[in-house]
């Protein structure tokens, strides 16, 4: 063994950004499986899992569940059509997957600025590319808006344009399942919807994802893509290509323990938010991203802290590193991909909103599993970094 001095610190358990948190019945699906050798893919699991989100969801949704929230966002901008040499608008500030898909299919993703409110894609440059790109001649095929961190886009105004400009939405609702917009739930509105169950995000299965769909035949299509698109013949036949993307009846079985807690962890990263806001009323120079108006209901899949970085020694950097040496785990804004160096190439509409928000922001511990002594760890050292820039208003 390594000799390592056992000082207090390294006793200290690590606080995670986000980790997984089971309710308890997930076993309990599993096991089912297990029980019936129902292991293969497809399967009860699949199907009941399905039926719980297209309830949760409403308005009619269907729903394939898959591998993985890249998968769905994939089989999405296959099912419309877009092809090499075609353009998609995305929001900028986003995970990579948002944006991974498109090049994918050998089209190219145009990126769009956030919104100052929500971080969200930006109506007002939105329209400014689409104009743009209609004058250089080429109509942009789709638009990927982002639900980031659980704050929703603001809906209204995206959709108005889509449907202006008639271009279908692909709403990537990868960290927004639970939140609502004016009471209907994110991951309705898009042409296609995309989810994530992803191991930090706010229930998972481990890893995978769904698409949700408006209407049957999609669903239909979706699930015969991603189960290699299979040809009704009994030998193997195939007209197209196809893809293994579906969620094996075990993760589903995972899923659906999952639902049963869905509502119970939107409410206490909520709690999470109240508490960082409780934290932060005092200061100054700090500010948490909020619902912008009481149409906005956000999951607060993450919370994110903004600081007054004029402010010497008081920028998101040193307090992540400050949270590391206690063991608490923060983590930087999604950097832009217009910022990427693997989408360097890709053209850009904005006005640096993303960009300031990237280096002044920064993410907090959000779990849905977080207890009191952690929330005590979390709070008395962000207090003592708050009082060491001495900002007691
Ligand atoms: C997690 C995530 C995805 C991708 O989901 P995976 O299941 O990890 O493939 C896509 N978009 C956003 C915004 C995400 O956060």
């Amino acid at each position: 063994m390594n000799q390592v001095v056992n000082t207090k610190e390294e006793t200290l358990q690590k606080i995670w950004l986000s980790s997984p948190h089971m309710g308890g019945n997930e076993q309990h699906y599993v096991a089912q499986a297990f029980e019936q050798n129902w292991i293969a893919p497809l399967g009860p699991n699949v199907t009941g899992f399905e039926s719980d989100l297209e309830q949760y969801l409403g308005r009619d949704s269907k729903v394939a569940v898959v591998s993985s929230g890249t998968a769905a966002l994939h089989l999405a901008l296959i099912l419309l059509g877009i092809k090499a040499g075609d353009e998609v608008l995305c929001q900028s500030l986003t995970f990579a997957a948002s944006a991974n898909p498109i090049a994918y299919q050998g089209a190219t993703p145009i990126f769009i600025d956030s919104e100052p409110g929500t971080l969200n894609i930006s109506p007002e440059f939105l329209e400014i590319a689409i104009k743009d790109r209609l004058a250089r001649g080429k109509k942009p095929k789709a638009i990927v808006a982002v639900h980031l961190y659980g704050m929703p886009y603001d809906v209204e105004a995206i959709h108005q344009i889509a449907l202006k400009y008639d271009i279908p939405v692909i709403e990537d609702s990868a960290e927004a399942l639970g939140s609502t917009y004016k009471g209907q739930a994110c991951g309705t509105f898009g042409d296609f919807s995309v989810l994530s169950f992803n191991g930090n995000k706010i229930i998972t299965t481990s890893g995978g994802g769904a698409l949700v769909t408006r209407s049957l035949e999609h669903k239909r299509q979706a699930v015969f893509l991603a189960t290699q698109a299979r040809d009704p013949a009994p030998h193997y036949q195939h007209s197209t290509i196809g893809y293994n993307y579906r969620m094996s009846n075990i993760s589903a079985g995972i899923g659906r323990g999952q639902m049963e807690v869905l509502d119970d962890h939107v409410a206490k990263r909520r709690a999470m938010h109240c508490f960082y806001k409780n934290i932060f009323k005092d200061w100054m120079g700090v500010r948490l991203l909020q619902e912008p108006t009481q149409e906005y209901f956000s999951n607060h899949w993450l919370s994110v802290l903004e600081l007054d970085t004029d402010l010497p020694g008081f920028d998101p950097e040193s307090l992540r590193i400050h949270l590391e040496k206690q063991h608490i785990e923060s983590r930087p804004l999604w950097k832009p991909m217009h910022l990427q160096p693997v989408f360097k190439d890709a053209p850009f509409y904005g006005d640096g909103t993303s960009e300031k928000a990237f280096s002044r922001c920064l993410c907090l511990p959000s779990g849905s599993n977080l207890g009191t002594q952690e929330r005590n760890r979390i709070a008395t050292s962000l207090e003592f970094f708050l009082e060491e820039v001495n900002l007691k208003s």
